[in-house]
């Protein structure tokens, strides 16, 4: 039996979600608030993520734009297809508190200020949350609807080197606890088809997270992109994009091993078709949710179905 739905999907949606919390759709307007990456600019790292184009922004504006230009510029853009959208503003380029304190208080105030904002997301790695950035996302929680979206991509350490993640499985944890005991919502990221990863080492990531009864999941379909280290592993060769089926029977897996109340933001990928190479097939984005919800239906399984009975102790 599967709770969190009103339109038969047997899983628990963000459409769903917000409105239930809101009573209304609500739309994300992304923000590249010309943040920097500890994985790019040398601190931890060069280079970046092996998949990473641009700081994950490819859909954001122009960072010389300030929060307040960025955001009226997404809500004309909202408002051609919704009339008078409510919005949360979705720090989304590289890493969002990767900054000082007031500089980030700042941003995040500018962006809460601009009229129909309703909410503020704020993408992040782990191991750029410490005790004070915490702090801060605690007093941001307690007055406005906020979610942290924490990068994890794969609990397997080894894979997370080959891609040069930069942190360890462990320093998520830390995070996650540090935000959890400040009640702040969080939303665990998972990429499926990373380097080297098989069909179990995808569902245990999901098992894991699943232990940990996140807030929210997204669920990312690796895309390969124009100008990234995995374009060169795949032209040769080394990396194999997983085809439309095997990911749809992935997803159901993991889905299956997720808590019922945890929301999954998202079920595949999103990137430009300007900058995919492959798979190409990810492009036809209705066709891949189609295909989840009728497997779905025909293995007549649901979210949580297999939710493990531990909790992971923090
Ligand atoms: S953490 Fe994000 S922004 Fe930084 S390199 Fe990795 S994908 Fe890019």
């Amino acid at each position: 039996m599967f709770n969190y739905t009103i339109d038969n999907k047997r899983y628990h949606t963000l459409n769903y979600h917000l409105k239930k919390t809101f009573g209304k759709k609500v739309y994300k307007a992304v923000i590249d608030a010309g943040f920097t990456c500890p994985n790019i600019d040398g601190s931890v790292g060069f280079g970046g993520c092996s998949y990473c184009l641009s700081g994950s922004g490819e859909f954001t504006n122009d960072s010389c734009l300030s929060v307040t230009e960025q955001l009226k510029k997404e809500y004309e853009r909202i408002s051609k297809k919704h009339a008078h959208p409510e919005i949360i503003a979705y720090f989304q380029a590289h890493t969002n508190t990767y900054a000082p304190i007031d500089v980030l208080r700042k941003k995040y105030e500018e962006a809460l200020s601009f009229p129909h904002v309703v909410g503020l997301s704020v993408a992040t790695r782990p191991d750029c949350i410490d005790e004070k950035v915490a702090d801060l996302l605690e007093e941001f929680s307690e007055k406005t609807y906020l979610t942290v979206e924490l990068g994890l991509q794969t609990v397997k350490d080894e894979t997370a080197k080959n891609f040069n993640r930069g942190y360890t499985y462990d320093v998520f944890l830390y995070a996650y606890k540090l935000l959890k005991e400040r009640g702040v919502r969080v939303c665990v990221h998972i990429i499926n088809g990373l380097l080297g990863e098989t069909k179990e080492d995808m569902i245990n990531t999901a098992k894991m997270v699943g232990k940990l009864h996140p807030d929210a999941v997204k669920i990312h379909l690796l895309h390969i992109l124009k100008g990234t280290e995995y374009e060169k592993e795949y032209n040769e060769n080394r990396l194999i994009p997983l085809k439309k089926d095997g990911y749809v029977d992935i997803v159901i897996s993991q889905l299956e091993y997720l808590p019922q109340n945890t929301v999954i933001e998202r079920i595949t990928g999103d990137g430009s078709k300007e900058n995919l190479i492959a798979p190409k097939w990810s492009l036809d984005k209705i066709s891949v949710l189609g295909a989840i919800d009728k497997e779905m239906a025909q293995r007549n399984t649901h979210q949580g179905i297999f939710l493990l009975d531990e909790t992971c102790d923090l």
